[in-house]
């Protein structure tokens, strides 16, 4: 668009340039005065026309005192015809000289070809344009193959740091380790340590990966190679893969430094998945990724950071050792953290004296950093429209508002009754499985919202575990139901927010009988066969082996399993109820309880027996 604009103004401006020479040249001569036909009659038969230069339709005639008059005539129509019309001595009209005056060639050419031959001019003028235009996009394909990574040098004023980003505590702390890396990396090669080459970052749209990786490049000092997953694929076969190609060469150059693929699932989805077109070129592309970052030495210092917010597309190949082994999570903001985000982006923003950014924290349960910042600057210019030299309170609330209703809006905002509903269901499952010895232990309690789910329960084995026992799986449904018996005992009803809990459990009771043999009345055996059926994504198709009468033990064995689940929950919330209690307390004062806070209220976790 810009170009074409471009393009009229140049044939603007050769237009004007033409008009003026044409006019300058047919406009020739000094300035006479133009007079009517009839006065130059009466000046002939005065006397007192010395000589009439005819130069095309016009007349220049040269008086006798020496001054000069111009008449016009029509085109075609001949001197002598036009004084035939008029009274005039033919006497005295032979004796005033007459010149016909030959047309100079350029003014010629002008006035009888330039009319014809612009049209001609201009078509070819936008040909040309066009061509080049084309010429242009075949220059660019020829480059194609060329990464067009973006080089963020290391410029000391404008570096992205760990500063910029707040809050995400955990995840800078694993990050830090590479900005080590890339700082030092003698120190860890002197050990024979293996510098880590790939780094995911796994998180919600808008929760800061693409500036945490850029701040990683800015703590170390090094250039940042900054490319979307979908950069890669583009309409030619095979250029993904040589961008891949010249992006790793551009990294050798300039290592240390690090490699940031962002969106990496538009090209690391599961390969042989799908019968889109593109998928030929993604699966090249991705080979690609994979071969240069198994290629590149360990001595090299170049780490690749790639993010997605789809982290169950990824093709598992990314994820082994020596690729991306490392993965951070980056969380929704929690309350502290909202509050942190808001004050890093507030910095250059004149808030009014009365404005607590605390209070916008709490109002906006939910949201990721990118809305925070986008709240901040949506109040900025509802500030300047109303051509205020501050931000108030008034206006930071309207921006609420506007991002939330805005059609970006994904995260959701709990109201009251929603926040102590999902206090009561988290804390519900963090209690059951803090009281289980066989549960995992609570690392972490929060009613924020996060995918469907109203808020979340985070556990972790406390030692890595390979193997799990039929008790480990019933208390594992223990705990996902815990929060639909909490619901039904405390408000009389239960929600919705309670289905994936249900479906979790009800498929890990499937498993326990169709697939670990742990039912004792259908044997070990396993039933059905799993077949995975790849269509447009991911999909598993089940083929039955077993009979109508089997399915129904099977269907009565899961229920059977439930129940035992149910039973042992039950047991726990009866016995705890004062704890429940404490917990829902704090949630709705935190949002979030961490570990210690957590271990606080609840006491030391009951060991195994
Ligand atoms: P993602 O890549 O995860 O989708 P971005 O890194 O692009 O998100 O974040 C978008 C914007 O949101 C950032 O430019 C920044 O202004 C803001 N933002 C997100 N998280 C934070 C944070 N933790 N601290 C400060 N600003 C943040
Ligand atoms: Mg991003
Ligand atoms: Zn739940």
């Amino acid at each position: 668009m810009k170009k074409l604009i471009q393009n009229f103004l140049v044939f603007f401006v050769i237009f004007l340039l033409i008009a003026a020479v044409f006019s300058a040249l047919t406009d020739s001569g000094k300035k006479s005065q133009i007079v009517g036909i009839e006065e130059l009659i009466s000046h002939i038969n005065n006397d007192q026309v010395s000589e009439i230069v005819i130069d095309g339709n016009k007349l220049n005639i040269s008086l006798r005192d020496s001054s000069q008059i111009i008449v016009l005539k029509e085109s075609g129509e001949s001197l002598s015809d036009l004084i035939r019309n008029y009274q005039v001595d033919t006497e005295k009209v032979l004796a005033v000289k007459t010149i016909v005056k030959q047309e100079s060639s350029w003014a010629y050419f002008l006035v009888n070809v330039a009319p014809f031959l612009f049209p001609f001019l201009i078509i070819g003028f936008f040909i040309f344009f066009m061509m080049r235009g084309v010429q242009g996009a075949n220059n660019r394909a020829i480059s194609f193959g060329q990464s067009s990574a973006k080089d963020f040098k290391a410029d000391a004023n404008n570096r992205t740091t760990f500063k910029d980003v707040a809050g995400a505590k955990e995840a800078k702390e694993e990050l830090q380790e590479i900005v080590e890396f890339l700082k030092f990396p003698k120190k860890f090669h002197e050990l024979g340590a293996k510098i880590p080459r790939g780094v995911l970052l796994l998180g919600a749209p808008g929760t800061g990966k693409t500036l945490l990786a850029r701040s990683v490049a800015g703590e170390a000092k090094v250039p940042f190679l900054h490319m979307s997953g979908s950069e890669f694929v583009e309409m030619f076969v095979g250029v993904g893969a040589s961008r891949v190609r010249s992006l790793f060469e551009k990294a050798k150059k300039v290592a240390p430094c690090i490699i940031f693929i962002d969106e990496i699932d538009a090209v690391g989805r599961r390969r042989g998945a799908g019968l889109g077109g593109s998928h030929d070129e993604r699966e090249q592309t991705l080979n690609q990724i994979l071969v240069e970052m198994d290629g590149f030495e360990p001595t090299q210092n170049i780490i690749v950071i790639a993010a997605t917010n789809r982290p169950d597309v990824l093709d598992p190949a990314l994820l082994r050792p020596g690729r991306f082994d490392r993965r951070v999570m980056i969380d929704l903001p929690d309350l502290k953290d909202r509050e942190d985000i808001l004050s890093v982006h507030a910095r250059k923003k004149p808030l009014a004296k009365n404005v607590d950014l605390k209070k916008i924290a709490a109002r906006t349960a939910g949201f990721s950093g990118a809305d925070l910042a986008n709240i901040l600057n949506e109040a900025a210019i509802l500030a300047a429209r109303e051509n205020k030299k501050e931000i108030v309170n008034e206006h930071l609330f309207e921006a609420i508002e506007k991002v939330m209703i805005g059609p970006e809006r994904k995260s959701r905002v709990i109201n009251d009754k929603e926040k102590k509903i999902t206090a009561y269901h988290e804390a519900g499952h963090a209690l059951v499985s803090h009281f289980l010895p066989d549960a995992d232990p609570v690392h972490k309690v929060s009613i924020i919202s996060r995918g469907s789910a109203g808020g979340y329960t985070l556990k972790a084995p406390s030692e890595d575990k390979h193997m799990h026992s039929r008790s480990e799986f019933i208390s594992e449904i223990a705990v996902l139901l815990a929060g639909h018996l909490i619901e039904k005992k405390i408000f009389g009803e239960v929600t919705t927010g309670a289905t994936s809990d249900l479906r979790r459990a009800t498929a890990l009771a499937r498993s326990l009988v169709t697939d670990y043999g742990m039912s004792d009345n259908l044997g070990p055996r396993t039933y059905g066969e799993k077949e995975e059926m790849i269509f447009l994504g991911r999909e598993i198709h089940e083929q039955r082996n077993y009979s109508e009468r089997t399915a129904e033990r099977i269907d009565e064995e899961i229920s059977s399993f439930i129940k035992q689940g149910e039973n042992k929950a039950v047991a726990i919330i009866e016995k705890h109820q004062a704890v429940l209690e404490k917990i829902v307390e704090a949630l709705l004062a935190k949002e979030t309880i961490e570990k210690d806070e957590f271990e606080l209220i609840v006491g030391p976790k009951p060991i195994v027996a």
